[in-house]
């Protein structure tokens, strides 16, 4: 396989650093060919601005869609974007590497995705019409690729639970995993989340690693997280509302789109 690993840590000896060589050595181990987008030694350019649109011109009104658009079509994207670009169409699987920070992705990264994750590529893929609302979710153009994240948080995995007070981590991952990676067509696994890593001492490293490394060798195997197609007739186009009789109807918010768990039938 071929893996790209985004990694948005700002110290390469942290613990995301130290995890992130054992994610490379145990791919490589297992034959898989790996690259690295390391975001912050790479001085990687986070704001989507005007500069990222040389074709437009100076007293343009600067829209950054259209621009997007017609970035990615005549090819026209900055260097740095296009290289991301071509790298995630090289890889069979993405892995987003970071720290939790304020229940979310470093701001470097979602840059990374901003800016990277154009018109035409990412999004704005596929036919719309009273049947299809585009290729998106489950289709697009990273359609057969797999998917996951690593994130280490310093919270207790108990406040992450259904009933704990920061929510539940696959609600907090659900905008990434979902809205990020789903979207464009990935296959997602679930994702691996180490917690409360501030107290981990040397000691706790041994153990965490060896659980990294497994994920890491069933990378091809494990299954992806049962996010429903848009265009499988799960859904009611145009309002993309789930069907009335699909879903447990207790259900709500994020989890209705993640399982077939409660689907009659
Ligand atoms: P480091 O700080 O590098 O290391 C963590 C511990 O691992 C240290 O004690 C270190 O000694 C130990 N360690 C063990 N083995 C090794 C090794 N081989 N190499 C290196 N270190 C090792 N947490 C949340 O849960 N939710 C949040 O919303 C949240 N928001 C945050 C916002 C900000 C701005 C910041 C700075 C932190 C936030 N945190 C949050 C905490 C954050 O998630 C953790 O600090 C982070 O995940 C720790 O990962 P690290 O790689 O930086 O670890």
């Amino acid at each position: 396989m071929k893996v790209l690993l985004v990694f948005a840590h700002p110290e390469s000896r942290s613990l995301s650093g130290a995890l992130r060589d054992v994610a490379i050595k145990e791919l490589e181990a297992q034959g898989h060919e790996v690259r690295v987008s390391d975001l912050y030694a790479d001085g990687w350019k986070s704001a989507v601005d005007r500069a990222d649109f040389p074709l437009l011109a100076d007293d343009a009104r600067f829209i950054p869609v259209a621009a997007s658009k017609k970035g990615f079509e005549a090819d026209t994207l900055t260097g740095d974007v296009k290289a991301e670009i071509e790298k995630l169409l090289w890889a069979d699987t993405l892995i987003l590497q970071f720290p939790l920070w304020w229940f979310a992705m470093p701001a470097i990264l979602k840059g990374w995705v901003d800016r990277v994750f154009a018109y035409g590529f990412a999004y704005g893929v596929g036919e719309h019409s009273d049947q299809r609302w585009g290729d998106r979710y489950g289709e697009g153009t990273l359609a057969g690729k797999r998917a996951m994240l690593i994130v280490t948080a310093g919270g207790w995995e108990e406040h992450y639970t259904a009933r704990g007070i920061n929510g539940p981590m696959d609600d907090l991952l659900f905008p990434i995993n979902h809205g990020i990676l789903y979207y464009p067509g990935y296959d997602v696994l679930p994702p691996f989340v180490v917690y409360k890593v501030d107290r981990l001492e040397d000691a706790g490293f041994g153990p965490v690693a060896e659980l990294l490394r497994d994920r890491m060798r069933t990378l091809a195997t494990t299954p992806p997280i049962p996010y429903r197609r848009q265009n499988g007739g799960d859904y009611v186009i145009p309002s993309m509302n789930l069907r009335p009789e699909l879903g447990d109807p207790s259900a709500a918010g994020f989890a209705l789109h993640s399982s077939r768990a409660g689907d009659a039938g």
